[in-house]
C-alpha cells in the first residue's frame, strides 16, 4: 500500500509575522520558510507505518511555488521515498489544493492519505476534510493515535475532540489529519539530506491535472491583532477584586 503525505511550505513557526503595508497579506520575502509542523507529524506517521511493514511506499506531495521543492527535499531527507510537486503560484486555498490532491490520487492510487490538521499560515483546517469529501473516502481528523490493520484493510484512529478522545474505525482507502500529540517527528540526518538530493520528484502543473485554480474565496484584508494594553500592578487582593468587579465587569 502506498501512503500519500501532504507537506506544505509555510512561514517558520518561530518567525514574527509582519503584515504587508497594503494589508493584502503577510510578508514572505526574506522570511525563513519551513515545513508546516502538522505535516512533519503526518510524514513521521507515514514513515512509522512503512517501517512497521504495513506500507510499501511513502510519497510526499506539495503544492506551491518553485521554492516548495525545498520543503519536499526536507520530506525526502526525513525518509519519504519520492516527491510530487504541483507548481502553482498565487494564493492556494483549501478547495483548490483538495482538487489537486484528488487528481493526484487518481494517478497514484494511494491506500491512505495523511495531512496536517491545519496549515499554520492560514489556520484553515479544511483541506483534509475536503479531500475526503471529494474522494468519498472516510476521514479520521485530529488523530492522536493511528493503528493500521493490513489484513482487515482498516485503520483505527483516536481523534482529539473537545470532551476527550473519540475512536473511529475507517475502511481503507481513507484520509487522516494529524494532531499535535500523534508523534514526535524525526530530524533529517546529514547523510539522509545528501541522499534526498537523488530521490525522484515528479512535477505537475494544475493545467496538467485539469484543475482550475480560480477560487470563490477572496482575502479582503489582513490586519495585525490589536496591541495589548499594558497591565497594572495592584497592591492588594481587595483592590484586584474591586477592579475585576467595577472596571473589567467580569465578576
Ligand atoms: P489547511 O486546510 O489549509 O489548514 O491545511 C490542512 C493541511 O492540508 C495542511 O497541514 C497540509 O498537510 C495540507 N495542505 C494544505 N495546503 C497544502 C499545500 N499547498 N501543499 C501541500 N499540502 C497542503
Amino acid at each position: 500500500m502506498k501512503i500519500m503525505v501532504a507537506v506544505k511550505r509555510v512561514i517558520d513557526y518561530a518567525v514574527k509575522i509582519r503584515v504587508k503595508a497594503d494589508k493584502s497579506g503577510v510578508e514572505t520575502q526574506n522570511v525563513k520558510m519551513s515545513m508546516n509542523p502538522f505535516c512533519e507529524i503526518a510524514l513521521e506517521e507515514a514513515l512509522r507505518i512503512k517501517e512497521a511493514g504495513l506500507a510499501s511506499e511513502v510519497v510526499a506531495v506539495t503544492m506551491g511555488p518553485k521554492q516548495s521543492i525545498d520543503t519536499l527535499r526536507t520530506g525526502l531527507a526525513m525518509g519519504a521515498d519520492r516527491g510530487i510537486h504541483v507548481e502553482a503560484t498565487g494564493d492556494l486555498f483549501p478547495l483548490a489544493v483538495a482538487k489537486l490532491f484528488k487528481a493526484l490520487v487518481e494517478i497514484e492510487k494511494p491506500g491512505l492519505i495523511i495531512l496536517g490538521k491545519q496549515a499554520i499560515d492560514n489556520d484553515c483546517n479544511q483541506t483534509g476534510q475536503m479531500v475526503a469529501g471529494l474522494l468519498g473516502w472516510p476521514q479520521g481528523t485530529f488523530a492522536s493515535k493511528v493503528v493500521l490493520d493490513k489484513e482487515k484493510q482498516e485503520v483505527m484512529v483516536d481523534r482529539e475532540v473537545d470532551g476527550g478522545l473519540e475512536t473511529v474505525c475507517l475502511n481503507l482507502p481513507a484520509v487522516i489529519t494529524t494532531d499535535l500529540r500523534l508523534n514526535q517527528p524525526r530530524y533529517a540526518t546529514l547523510p539522509n539530506i545528501m541522499k534526498a538530493k537523488s530521490k525522484p520528484v515528479k512535477k505537475y502543473t494544475p493545467e496538467e491535472l485539469n484543475v482550475a485554480m480560480k477560487s470563490d474565496l477572496e482575502v479582503v484584508e489582513v490586519t495585525e491583532p490589536p496591541k495589548r494594553k499594558a497591565g497594572v500592578l495592584v497592591s492588594s487582593v481587595d483592590e484586584l477584586i474591586d477592579k475585576l468587579k467595577n472596571e473589567a465587569h467580569v465578576i
